[in-house]
């Protein structure tokens, strides 16, 4: 099982640090070529509106549209969040981005005041377990779908983790931390 890493921009060379931890294969994502060797993808946060131009530019938003469509597991951590979320809020709207997760993701919703911050949050997908949440200029998830489970939720209720069948998107980066128990949910998926 190969585990694909969009390798456009941003952190991505920390998700395939702990995927070779796990002992996981991985592969760089960059052509629609490589698409096709690789059995599910991961997006790394980094910056949206810079990931939703190089996938255009690379050809790759009608290719990995369709594998995940035919049910291939994806999994966008921050930046990657919002590419899979079918409505962006919080910036420009009109950003190139995958639009496969029914819900909206409210770019920078911690402001300016807030760049960045860890929490530890129970996640219902760990028995409930608490996990260290990294954030870094993040999103929220809003107007969830019908189809759309929230996993987390920070303490005013705002969702920080959604799973809808084969897609997960998590605002914060379990990649930035030395725990994998995330990644090892996303292999099982
Ligand atoms: N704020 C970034 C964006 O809108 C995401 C930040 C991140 O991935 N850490 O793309």
């Amino acid at each position: 099982m190969t585990v694909g890493i969009l390798a456009l921009q941003g952190d991505f060379r920390e998700h395939e640090e702990m995927l070779r931890r796990i002992g996981a294969p991985t592969l760089q994502v960059r052509l629609p070529k490589h698409l096709d060797q690789v059995d599910r993808l991961i997006i790394p946060g980094g910056e949206s509106t810079t990931i939703g131009k190089l996938l255009v530019m690379y050809g790759l938003i009608e290719p990995l549209r369709a594998r995940v469509r035919a049910g291939m597991p994806i999994w966008g951590t921050c930046a990657g969040a919002i590419l899979m979320a079918q409505r962006i809020a919080g910036g420009r709207t009109d950003q190139p981005s995958l639009r496969l997760m029914d819900m909206t993701a409210h770019r920078n919703a911690f402001g300016s005041q807030l760049e960045s911050f860890e929490i530890d949050l129970p996640l219902e997908v760990l028995n409930g377990d608490p996990l260290r949440m990294v954030f870094i200029r993040a999103p929220v998830l809003e107007d969830l779908g019908t189809a759309v489970t929230p996993l987390a939720r920070i303490d005013d209720g705002r969702v920080v983790a959604a799973r809808q069948a084969n897609m997960l998107a998590t605002c914060f980066h379990p990649e930035l931390t030395s725990d994998d128990r995330m990644h090892r949910y996303f292999l099982e998926m």
